[in-house]
């Protein structure tokens, strides 16, 4: 017998099926329409998504071939002609869609807009026409940095419009990260903001672009910038551009280019959590149809919804679902520019009161933190509206799902606890809730088309229960289609972990999980995290939400830290709800808590606590350097995409 991949020791049992009213109206109604849906796809991939991609989407050319697949290079809908643009605002435009709120924006000082398909539809084209003017052509590349405003939607939408590549480079970035971004993607042009508005101050965005400029970004020829807070910036004359000062002549006729489906629509730099970043590329038509068909079974969306994604669209989240996702399905999308701050700690459910929000989509780091605030927040607001609540980014501990359902969903509304990736466009493993009883902390079943399974290095599954690597065995349109300019890293990265199986080639991104006999899938952490207990190999995730189920744990970080005796022994790092205080006796609960939870073998050799944990700029536990701070290492790789620096030297210095 070989030592299993990854051990699994969390025991949760909870099932919460899908409610008969929720069923009755959702667009999959139950199980056995999920697994035929499934079993349709598994037996005939290629078929399963043409017929969507001739029922959903615009086409200005029909495509000659539905998949070339030459290992690890796809395209999909070859000799097809398309476009994203006219797919998310044209074609709605001779619908009852045409007046219907496209976007619906809140900014954070309280301002706050809406654009109708028809609007959304006219300034995207002037920004169109306004690029061309600055020599922008079908084929380039366009940074695009921008705070939450309707113009970075516009600004990507117009891009893709004209056929230009766009590169959004989420706004907290520094200008060094700018400009090794910029000069990855040859970007010609930059589309900023003087400054956005985050927790009450300005982050100066067009000051940064100047920097990165000067630091050698020498590709870029051009600005062009949003007037946004107002303050004195520098413009360079010939050089920069104001956005309103153009606008006002620019003609809003501007046909959408048709594009061919494997045409590049976008570069996106992964958040870092890893490493250096990598560019991953998407391509037109698969892009398209993929964001578009998981978004609307997966959020089970309706023509009355009102649906809110709370990610930055600097992220892969924003781009598929705040941008490109609902709007090709003609949906209203609501944008908001803030965040949870000490003076406003519930202005979230301010939003979703607001709006009349009917599907709220976050992050686990953002549930934990309400968790923290309390729950007198959104207690003191009617979210009545919600009927469906969404999950992204890292494993939910269940403790903190619970958490979810109940104060926030009120019982009643599902959780789709979507995995998926930079690198996979869309969800692909995901609950579609009318369909699909939920298990807290488990992604649940593959969505239809996608073929996941667990497998060891050498690419044969393990039986149900063990955990081992989550690979994808078929290509599917959404998946990314190389590094930009790097196929090799590529190759490496993705193909080659796991060995191809009998011809097949497996896609593998780093995590590992497990699959239970219901055929349900526990993502337990990303590899590189987990931890080697006496021969014992232990997902992050499964010690974590044992910790966190403790009354005063808010957030919890494993890692392991190299020991004599054992390889390594498990070092955990807290941080407590409000009300409770460190103590050498809470440190001995919390070590026999997980003891009793989980057993022996994963208590915690040692627990330090902390206010905070360092994250990256999405929000994701950043383990690595954890790890280095455990073992009283100099902290080693890029720390560029970190959220907060003081974070880590509070750490260094034992605070
Ligand atoms: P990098 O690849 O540069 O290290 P990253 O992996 O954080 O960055 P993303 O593509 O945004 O960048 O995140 C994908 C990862 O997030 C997944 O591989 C997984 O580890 C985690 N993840 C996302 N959603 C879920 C989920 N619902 N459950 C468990 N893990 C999730
Ligand atoms: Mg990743």
């Amino acid at each position: 017998m070989s030592q299993p991949t990854i051990e699994s020791i969390l025991n949760e049992k909870r099932q919460f099926p899908p409610s008969e009213e929720f069923s009755k109206n959702a667009r999959i109604k139950s199980l056995e329409e999920y697994q035929a849906l499934y079993d349709q796809a598994a037996a005939n991939p290629e078929q399963f998504w043409e017929q969507l991609a001739e029922k959903e989407l615009h086409w200005f050319k029909k495509w000659d071939k539905v998949l070339d697949w030459q290992p690890p290079n796809a395209k999909w809908f070859v000799g097809g002609q398309m476009n994203i643009s006219y797919n998310c605002l044209d074609r709605h435009l001779t619908t009852h869609r045409k007046n219907k709120a496209a976007l619906i924006w809140e900014g954070e000082p309280g301002d706050s807009r809406t654009l109708t398909y028809a609007q959304l539809h006219r300034e995207v084209c002037q920004m169109a026409n306004v690029l061309k003017d600055m020599g922008v052509k079908k084929g380039d590349r366009v940074g695009i940095y921008m705070p939450m405003i309707p113009e970075a939607a516009v600004a990507m939408l117009a891009c893709a419009r004209i056929g230009a590549a766009h590169t959004v480079i989420f706004g907290g970035f520094s200008a060094e990260s700018l400009k090794d971004r910029l000069v990855d993607a040859q970007a010609k042009l930059v589309i900023t903001a003087d400054g956005g508005w985050r927790k009450e101050s300005i982050v100066a965005l067009k000051e940064q672009v100047d920097k990165a400029l000067e630091l050698g970004a020498s590709s870029v020829e051009h600005v062009l910038v949003v007037k946004r807070t107002g303050q004195e910036i520098a413009m360079t004359p010939d050089r920069d551009q104001w956005w309103h000062e153009l606008q006002p002549t620019a003609s809003a006729n501007c046909p959408a280019e048709p594009m061919d489906s494997e045409d590049l629509l976008f570069i996106l730099y992964t958040s870092g959590t890893t490493g250096k970043p990598k560019g991953v590329v998407h391509t037109t038509a698969g892009y398209n149809l993929y964001t578009h068909v998981t978004l609307q079974w997966t959020f089970d969306l309706q023509e009355t919804d009102v649906y809110w994604c709370t990610a930055d669209v600097g992220w892969i989240t924003g781009h598929s679902y705040i941008v490109y996702g609902p709007l090709s399905n003609g949906a209203t999308t609501v944008m908001y520019e803030g965040a949870p701050r000490p003076s406003n700690p519930g202005c979230f459910w301010d939003v979703i009161e607001k709006y009349g929000v009917t599907i709220f989509y976050t992050a686990p780091t953002a549930i934990r933190s309400f968790i923290k605030m309390g729950d007198q927040h959104p207690n003191a607001r009617d979210l009545s509206s919600l009927r469906l609540l969404g999950t992204v980014g890292e494993p939910i501990n269940p403790e903190a799902w619970i958490w979810y359902a109940h104060v926030i969903g009120g019982d009643r509304c599902p959780i789709v606890d979507t995995w998926w990736q930079t690198e996979t466009g869309g969800f692909m493993i995901t609950p579609l809730p009318g369909a699909i009883a939920t298990k807290p902390g488990s992604a649940t079943r593959p969505f239809p088309g996608i073929l996941a399974e667990i497998v060891d290095l050498d690419g044969s599954p393990v039986p149900a229960n063990e955990g081992g690597y989550l690979v994808i065995k078929h290509p599917w349109p959404g998946m990314m289609r190389t590094v930009y300019g790097d196929p090799d890293r590529f190759r490496r990265t993705y193909w080659e972990h796991i060995a191809p199986k009998d011809g097949h080639y497996l896609y593998f991104a780093g995590d590992g999980a497990r699959c239970d006999e219901d055929g349900y899938f526990w993502v337990m952490g990303r590899v590189d995290d987990v931890i080697n207990v006496s021969g014992h190999r232990l997902g992050t995730m499964e010690i974590e939400s044992a910790l966190v189920s403790h009354e005063s744990v808010a957030e919890a970080a494993v890692v392991g830290k190299p020991d004599e005796v054992r390889g390594e022994a498990i070092v955990a790092f807290l941080s407590l709800e409000n009300g409770y205080e460190p103590s050498p006796e809470l440190e001995k609960a919390l070590k026999q808590h997980v003891v009793n939870e989980i057993g022996a073998l994963a208590r915690p050799t040692e627990i330090r606590f902390t206010e905070d944990l360092p994250k990256t700029r999405s929000g994701k536990i950043m383990r690595r350097l954890l790890r280095n701070l455990a073992a009283g290492e100099e902290i080693a790789g890029d720390t560029s995409t970190l959220q907060d620096r003081s974070v880590l030297d509070k750490l260094r210095s034992g605070g």
